[in-house]
């Protein structure tokens, strides 16, 4: 038995591991298993990639099958990351269409839960890109789902939580860029209701993402610094710089947990002081990719910052119509009750696909939390409110909801008739999905 947690260290989970280099190996094990769940790098922050009985770890299944160098389009095994990807492809010109906040994805864990970046308002979550998914069904067939073939059965297993069937191999579409260098520029907003004006009056920016003070009280509550970006073009890029740099080394590394009294109300609120008022200063700037898209990569294990206890992110997504009434509630509760978020951000998204995944029309919030009981009741007392405005929460970040408060936008028995009966994990348990 190994102990297996997500990105958050929070729950940490007897479960048997194996992890097949093969997909004959693969084969053999589902062949032989009545309970499991697939689990790619393990960057989701709670218990979606962990059965106690058995997790299937695809990292080894990580090879590129096929590359097409006119049209862009990748074919490759599941457990090959983004980061892989990156490493191959950029120094020929080529980015993937959407990417999250780490690099560290598998292809499979980016397609269960389709994956959004900061350009959901422009080109949607990564399942748009994706042409087709070999997917090992139930009887350990393997089956392509596309929009033309299996067509139900592809648009489920896109933010279906790897609940669908276990994703062997696919083919996704790369972006065509001059260079890997982002331009960057920011707009400072005085408080909630600017933060939100401010992402419609750019909706036409490339990528869009906020970072959010939710700690600011009075005429500064919901100040927000807007950090919009475009590729830069070959000729836009500084002479002696390389036009596709490469990615960075990390610039350091926990390799303990961090003291739990590190992060109060008090440090975090003095640190988002800082941040505000020196990025006030901040001036448009021309970044390589793996800073702009990638911060928090260049410290490895900075998941251990919030201590041994662990903690969980809170990820949810409103309607936009009640956004400043609901994100104004959420804030002052998070006030009154947390103890210390460090990150929290704001991103628009445009219209969602209607399936299990997670985007849907509205701005979508998301902010750390140590895993205290304080702060795990206040997740739930959030969780009811985004629930009464017509919101829901991001699977991909969840570890503590109750399945009394998930409040799928879906069919779920449309769900049930394309959900594989002997996949199952942790949270799909708990939340009864
Ligand atoms: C620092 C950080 C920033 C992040 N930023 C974002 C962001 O901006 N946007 C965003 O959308 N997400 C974000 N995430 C979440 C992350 O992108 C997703 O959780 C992603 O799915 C993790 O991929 P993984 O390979 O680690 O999958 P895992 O965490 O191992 O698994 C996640 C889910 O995918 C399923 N799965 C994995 N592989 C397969 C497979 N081969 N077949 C079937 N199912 C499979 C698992 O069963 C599980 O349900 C972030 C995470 C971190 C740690």
């Amino acid at each position: 038995m190994t102990e297996l947690f997500g990105w958050g260290r929070f729950p940490k989970i007897q479960s048997r591991e194996l992890t097949p280099k093969s997909e004959a190996e693969l084969a053999a094990i589902l062949r032989n298993s009545k309970s499991y769940i697939a689990r790619g790098n393990g960057r989701a922050y709670g218990d979606s990639a962990i059965n106690k009985n058995l997790t299937v770890t695809m990292t080894h299944i990580n090879r590129f099958l096929r590359w097409n160098a006119k049209s862009g389009e990748l074919i490759a095994e599941s457990g090959v990351l983004i980061a892989d990807i990156i490493d191959t492809f950029l120094p020929r010109g080529w980015f993937p269409y959407v990417t999250p906040g780490t690099k560290f994805v598998s292809l499979g864990g980016a397609i269960a839960c389709d994956v959004h970046g900061k350009n959901h308002h422009k080109d949607g979550s990564f399942g748009n890109f994706v042409n087709w998914i070999d997917l090992i069904n139930e009887d350990n067939q393997v089956l392509r789902c596309s929009r033309s073939e299996n067509a139900d059965l592809f648009r489920w297993t896109i933010g279906g939580m790897g609940l669908t069937g276990v994703i062997l191999r696919c083919s996704i579409q790369l972006k065509k860029i001059e260079s890997g260098w982002i331009k960057q520029r920011s707009v400072i907003n005085n408080n909630l209701s600017e933060s939100l004006k401010s992402f419609h009056e750019n909706k036409d920016a490339q990528y869009s993402v906020a970072w959010i003070d939710c700690l600011a009280t009075g005429k500064s509550f919901g100040r927000s610094i807007l950090l919009l970006g475009e590729h830069a073009k070959k000729d836009e890029v500084k002479q002696k710089s390389a036009v596709f740099p490469k990615v960075r080394n990390q610039k350091f590394s926990l390799f303990f947990d961090a003291p739990g009294f590190l992060l109060n109300n008090f440090t975090v609120s003095a640190f988002n002081k800082l941040y505000f008022n020196f990025s006030k200063f901040m001036p448009s700037s021309c970044v390589d990719w793996d800073t702009y898209f990638y911060p928090l990569d260049s410290i490895g294990n900075w998941n251990r910052i919030y201590g041994k206890e662990g903690f969980f992110q809170f990820q949810c997504v409103l309607p936009e119509e009640v956004s400043l009434e609901g994100y104004t509630k959420l804030f002052f509760a998070i006030q009154k009750k947390s103890s210390g978020s460090f990150l929290a951000v704001l991103k628009d998204f445009g219209s969602g696909n209607g399936y299990v995944s997670f985007p849907r029309k509205g701005l979508t919030l998301a902010l750390d939390f140590k895993a205290s009981k304080i702060n795990i009741a206040l997740g739930k007392q959030l969780t009811d409110m985004v629930n009464d405005f017509g919101g829901t929460i991001y699977l991909a970040k969840d570890a503590i909801m109750e399945d009394v408060q998930y409040n799928p936008t879906f069919s779920k028995d449309e769900f049930l008739k394309y959900r594989n009966r002997f996949i199952k994990s942790e949270q799909s348990i708990r939340v009864k999905l």
